[in-house]
Parts: structure tokens; C-alpha cells; sequence
């Protein structure tokens, strides 16, 4: 049916991006897989489609605020609408770096991508949920950004990035209007190419962690960041 919900997913060609897109389409989601890789993105969708779920595939690269626009304009002339959208896309690679003897670039590369990249998908995004005085956004942090935890060492791009995208999801909560929530959400430490093959959760659980804020009613939650459905402190 055409009053069927729209949910976009930025990064959704693999790990827990992947679920997203998965568990959204079986619970009545018309799905939209974005991914910066074309091949790799219609290759995922297209074995989605093959086990009948409603999944399209629309290529979009969040360092790229063209190719930003470009998809929100495909998405509007398809769709006219976003009901869902799930900054998931993201880098982590500053592991063993030091912030005062990386390569700045690696600094700014994060940012870029985890905390720019979030802003501009949502400048561009927001007009469709607008429109209609409706729109879910969950962007996926780290409790590894929270403030609490600055005082130990590593992983310093990664951890700034997570915790400037938690203030903006606090901001924009603060901005916007009407029954539009914002909220971030840590996943846990998941097994992804990310999360590394040691870690103790798998993809298909962190997005079941993470989609009851998809579906959340007027009343629920905005500007919060947390993770299995409690408020985390940061
Ligand atoms: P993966 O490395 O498995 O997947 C990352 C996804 O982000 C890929 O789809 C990748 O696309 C996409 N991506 C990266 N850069 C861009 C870009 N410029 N434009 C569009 N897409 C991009 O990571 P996870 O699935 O583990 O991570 C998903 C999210 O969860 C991230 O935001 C991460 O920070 C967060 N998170 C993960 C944790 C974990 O333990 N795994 C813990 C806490 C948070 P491509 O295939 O083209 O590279």
C-alpha cells in the first residue's frame, strides 16, 4: 500500500547497517539502502528483493554533499517523503593513533564523515519530513564519545566525532518542530567489520536495539542518546 512508511539507511550495504535495512523491511518498511558504492549497494538490495523484501537501492556518499542532495532529490521525486531516516554510515580509524602525532587528516577525515556527514544528510533530509509534520531520525553513536570518558587515550578522532554528534542530535532535537524526534544510540560493541570478530554482539542484534526509537509515538523520546532502550549519561 502507498501509506506505507519510508525508512533511509546511510551505509546500509553492510554490518549493522545491513540489519537495519533487513529488520525495517520485514516489520512493513518500504526500505531505501543508500550506499557510497553503487555496485556493492544494487548487488545487496537486489538479494533483498530476491527473499521479497521492499528494498530500493539510492547511491550516496556522505563526504560528498553533492551526492548528498542528489539522493534526497531521488528520494523526493520517488517517494515524496522520508518518514525514517538512520545516520548509521561511519569510520573508525584512529585505533592506535595518538591525537598529537596522527596525520591531522585522519582527524578531519572522522569528522568528515561521522559528524559533517550526519549535518548534511539531515540539511537535506529534513525538508521530506517537514512537509508532512513527521520524521524518526536515529543517528549511531558510540559510548565511546561520551565526555565522561575523555580522560583516557586513543582512539581520539573516532571519540570526538561521536561526541560532537551527540551534541548536535541534542541541538537539532532542541530546533525542531512538530512530531520530529531526533535521538543517537550506541550499539554495543558489535561483530562488523568494525567491531572486529571478537565482539560479543552481532549485527542483527544492535539493530534490534536500536529500531524501537524508529517507531517511537508523539510522547517518546528526543535529543536522547542511548543504549538497549536506557538514557546513557555522556
Ligand atoms: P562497518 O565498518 O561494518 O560499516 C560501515 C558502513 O559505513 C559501511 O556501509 C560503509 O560503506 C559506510 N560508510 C563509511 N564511509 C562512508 C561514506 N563516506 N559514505 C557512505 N557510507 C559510508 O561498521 P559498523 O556496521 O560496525 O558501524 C555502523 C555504525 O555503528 C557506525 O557509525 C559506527 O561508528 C557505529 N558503532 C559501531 C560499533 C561496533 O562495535 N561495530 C560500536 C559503536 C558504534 P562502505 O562499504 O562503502 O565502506
Amino acid at each position: 500500500p502507498n501509506d506505507k512508511k519510508v525508512a533511509l539507511v546511510t551505509g546500509g550495504n553492510r554490518g549493522i547497517g545491513y540489519e537495519l535495512v533487513k529488520q525495517l523491511a520485514l516489520n512493513g518498511f518500504k526500505v531505501i539502502l543508500a550506499s557510497r558504492d553503487p555496485e556493492m549497494g544494487q548487488e545487496v538490495t537486489q538479494k533483498l528483493n530476491e527473499v521479497d523484501l521492499d528494498v530500493t537501492f539510492v547511491r550516496m556518499d556522505v563526504d560528498d554533499q553533492e551526492s548528498i542532495r542528489q539522493a534526497a532529490t531521488v528520494v523526493n521525486e520517488k517517494y515524496g517523503k522520508l518518514d525514517v531516516l538512520i545516520n548509521n554510515a561511519g569510520v573508525y580509524l584512529d585505533e592506535n593513533e595518538r591525537l598529537l602525532t596522527m596525520n591531522p587528516s585522519l582527524l578531519e577525515h572522522t569528522m568528515d564523515i561521522n559528524f559533517f556527514g550526519v549535518y548534511y544528510v539531515i540539511r537535506a533530509f529534513l525538508p521530506l519530513m517537514k512537509k508532512r509534520g513527521y520524521g524518526r531520525i536515529i543517528n549511531v553513536s558510540s559510548e565511546m564519545g561520551a565526555m565522561r570518558d575523555m580522560s583516557s587515550q586513543g582512539a581520539g578522532a573516532y571519540r570526538l566525532s561521536k561526541l560532537a554528534l551527540n551534541g548536535l542530535t541534542q541541538l537539532i532535537a532542541a530546533e525542531v518542530k512538530g512530531d520530529i524526534k531526533i535521538n543517537a544510540v550506541c550499539p554495543g560493541w558489535v561483530s562488523s567489520d568494525m567491531g572486529g570478530p571478537s565482539a560479543p554482539r552481532t549485527p542483527k542484534r544492535a539493530a534490534e536495539s536500536i529500531l524501537w526509537l524508529a517507531t517511537i509515538g508523539p510522547e517518546g523520546p528526543s535529543g536522547g542518546f542511548f543504549r538497549d532502550g536506557n538514557e546513557l549519561e555522556w
